[in-house]
């Protein structure tokens, strides 16, 4: 029998056979989600120039030192200064422009007096009014938006490889870029086979189940920020596997996943079908769920086959595919790991494990149990699993309390 690959040993062989898809230009609406693929510099400030904040009056502050409510100070509005228009003179002592909020500053204001705090009405449409009696004293800079308060030009506002969110959106929409460069998104077939597998919603013969193994599949690779192309089940005759895989190159993706048909007893169609199409190795890696595993090339399109116990499948996408794919998109990797303390006595058997398990906050600690059965059939134990807790290599005892590392699946509660 031979020796079994150690995990991070066989995901340094697949990262190094992962190609560069490169980049793409995107528009501006079509953003949210991707990754960008260089940084940005700011090439303007934001705001390109000094406004108002409120609706109100620009005036020079030291004009209204004295003003109170019984005692307002009288000015003179000599310009109306809407936003989207430049102010066309500067204000002078005794003068007030009216303004609008985020309309530019004109020059010799140095502060806006907001229209609460004076005589005038504010009615859309409503001419300026000739005089303006202010109520209230003012700070130079009150109620001014200082040109490049929120970005000056020069400043690296995001960097490459950030996932772009609705504020980051917003802001490159603001610097006025229409389009920008994003790494493109992998796009990935999934398949799988078998003859006792049917589609969800057919009614089941004796001995079938249903094929969960593609869909699930395709919702990783989507959670991974990948496109999925998801094919129909081949059965398990060398003509079907084999018009399958060439439906999948057809497709020319920057993947092909498979589930199944890698175990031994399976593999015979696998085997020769991959050995027709390309080049691609059966390893056996010292992991738990998930020892059997195809890896290499279909026709220059990087290839996966993961085994077909649906827990498996997804361990096996978990540890390995899923940084690949990260690889080829240029993302960094954001799984999350915690320490947990095992909640029980948990026997492994030498293999790098992933147990399925849910976690407990206890006296400010996360305390970790497995979900029941461990079997790789049992997708439930999935289903359930807050995290995986993982059982390194060689150890096959582990006591109850030990402090074990895990990975995360969702957030814990
Ligand atoms: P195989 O590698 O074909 O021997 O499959 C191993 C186990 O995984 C068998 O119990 C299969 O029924 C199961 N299996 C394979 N493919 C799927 C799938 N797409 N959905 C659910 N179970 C599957
Ligand atoms: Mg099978």
């Amino acid at each position: 029998m031979s020796e079994l690959m150690n995990v991070d040993k066989a995901l340094e062989l697949i990262l190094a056979a992962m190609p560069d898809i490169g980049t793409e230009n995107l528009s501006i609406a079509q953003l949210h989600g991707r990754v960008l693929s260089d940084d940005i510099i700011a090439d303007v400030n934001l705001p390109p120039f000094p406004n108002s904040s409120m609706d109100g009056f620009a005036v020079r502050a030291a004009d209204v030192i004295t003003a109170a409510t019984d005692h307002p100070v009288s000015l003179a509005v000599t310009q109306d200064i809407p936003a989207g228009q430049a102010p066309d003179k500067p204000v002078r002592s005794g003068e007030a422009a009216r303004i609008m909020t985020g309309a530019p500053m004109p020059d010799g204001a140095d502060a806006i007096i907001p229209v609460e705090n004076t005589d005038a009405k504010w009615r859309e449409g409503d001419p300026a009014p000739a005089h303006v009696q202010i109520y209230s004293t003012v700070q130079p800079g009150d109620y001014v938006r200082p040109g490049g308060e929120s970005v000056a030009i020069g400043q690296t506002i995001l960097k490459a490889g950030a996932v772009l969110r609705a504020a980051d959106v917003g802001m490159l929409a603001s610097l006025g870029r229409a389009s920008v460069s994003v790494n493109r998104r992998p796009r990935v077939v999934v398949l799988g086979s078998g003859d006792e597998l049917v589609e969800p919603g057919a009614v089941l013969a004796p001995g079938q189940i249903y094929d969960s193994n593609s869909y699930m599949l395709a919702a990783l690779v989507e959670e991974t920020g990948a496109v999925a192309v998801r094919l129909p089940t081949a059965r398990d005759t060398l003509d079907s596997l084999r018009a399958t895989f060439q439906q999948a190159v057809a497709e020319q993706p920057d993947m092909i996943i498979s589930s199944a048909g890698v175990s031994v007893g399976a593999a015979d169609f696998t085997r020769q079908v991959l050995a027709e199409l390309g080049e691609v190795g059966f390893w056996r890696i010292n992991l738990r769920p998930g020892k059997p595993l195809a890896f290499g090339k279909v026709q220059n399109i990087p290839f996966f086959g993961l085994p077909g116990n649906p827990v498996s499948a997804m361990v096996t996408y978990d540890v390995l595919v899923r940084p690949a794919l990260l690889a080829m998109a240029r993302q960094a990797d954001d799984a999350q790991y915690i320490t947990a303390i095992a909640g029980e006595n948990i026997k492994s058997d030498g293999r790098r494990s992933y147990l399925r398990i849910t976690l407990l906050q206890e006296n400010g600690q996360w305390v970790a149990h497995t979900t029941g059965t461990q079997s790789s059939g049992a997708l439930m134990s999935m289903v359930t699993a807050d995290a995986l807790m993982i059982v390194p290599e060689d150890v096959t005892h582990v006591e109850a309390g030990t402090p074990m590392r895990v990975k995360l699946l969702k957030t814990p509660t």
